[in-house]
């Protein structure tokens, strides 16, 4: 199956592909949301719900439309899998959890070590509460040497207060030991399934509907079999109720289209018996390009996308001139 094919099976899907090439993106990332935890954006834009998001990832890789690579690290709580885990610090002695955080200096010339409050003076600034000197600069005159907890219920200090882990869905607690290592992809779309939409679902599709209203009889992608009995294929064969048949070619690159490619269109186009031959450009061609084709008369439409082609198409095809 085709890509494209693959993309049309699910509206989701074409959504998708269409937002991806509007927007420019191809690569999905992954974004934490406070309600429902890491989730796809991108995919919510589309008017996708929460809960069908991860299915929608799953098949963008079963179908082989994207692949995913590792992105973020995620805890996840052992008994609900909820990503929403918050850490607590614990009394390691009476398990309460009014604790007071302190920093510990070390006034550097003399040595003295205390508790950030015990060198506060009135007026906030640090003075030494051995030699009453002042400490101005970090680094220079004091360091920081530690950390230190006081409870408030016990009043014991320590340097290590026991740290765990509550679920905010189920409320259970667990160490770190307990927790669940699980991560989060990121999804990097496939630049062939990408471009194959573009050019099929924003390009071809559009001109094909536009022709079956011209009551033009449509292959696409089309074969005429040659004066010399090779079989040659066109993006399009439009055949009207006269039977005059019309080959159209669509070229989509980024950057400006070569002399070659119209060569290889004007050398099928002089083996086969067409009314009229169109090579569609998107979004251009180069100088060269423009002028090989003008002097082969093959018809050549230029344009950022297909709808400011749409109607100078019609009037080639309506026109008889060849
Ligand atoms: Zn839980
Ligand atoms: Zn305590
Ligand atoms: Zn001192």
């Amino acid at each position: 199956m085709s890509y494209y094919a693959s993309i049309l099976s699910d509206e989701r899907l074409i959504r998708l592909f269409e937002y991806l090439v509007k927007t420019g993106k191809d690569v999905l990332i992954p974004e934490y949301d406070p309600n429902h935890g890491h989730t796809y954006n991108d995919i919510i834009d589309i008017g996708i719900p929460h809960d069908h998001v991860f299915e929608l990832i799953s098949k963008i890789i079963t179908l082989g439309l994207g692949k995913a690579e590792y992105y973020d690290q995620i805890l996840r709580c052992p008994y609900c899998n909820s990503e929403h885990i918050r850490v607590y610090f614990y009394c390691p002695f009476c398990n309460s959890t009014q604790l007071y955080k302190e920093l510990l200096i070390e006034h550097i010339r003399d040595g003295v070590i205390g508790p950030i409050s015990k060198f506060k003076s009135q007026n906030g600034t640090l003075v030494c509460p051995s030699c009453g000197n002042k400490l101005i600069t970090e680094g220079k005159d004091y360091r920081v040497v530690g950390v230190w907890y006081r409870c408030l219920v016990c009043y014991r200090q320590t340097d290590l207060p026991k740290i765990m882990y509550r679920c905010r869905i189920c409320k259970k607690e667990v160490t770190a030991h307990g927790l669940v290592i699980s991560s989060i992809s990121k999804i990097i779309i496939n630049k062939s399934a990408l471009e194959e939409f573009s050019r099929q679902h924003l390009a071809i599709r559009p001109i094909i509907e536009e022709l079956k209203e011209m009551k033009f009889s449509i292959n696409s992608p089309g074969t005429l079999i040659g004066k010399s009995g090779t079989t040659h294929k066109f993006d399009i064969i439009g055949i009207n109720d006269k039977g005059e048949i019309i080959a159209i070619d669509i070229l989509t690159s980024t950057e400006p289209i070569s002399e070659t490619t119209i060569i290889s269109t004007f050398v099928k186009a002089l083996d086969v018996n067409v009314k009229k031959l169109v090579i569609i450009a998107i979004p251009a061609l180069t100088e060269g390009g423009k002028k090989l084709a003008q002097s082969y008369g093959i018809n050549v439409l230029e344009g950022k996308t297909i709808s400011e082609i749409i109607t100078s198409l019609k009037s080639i095809l309506i026109s008889s001139s060849p």
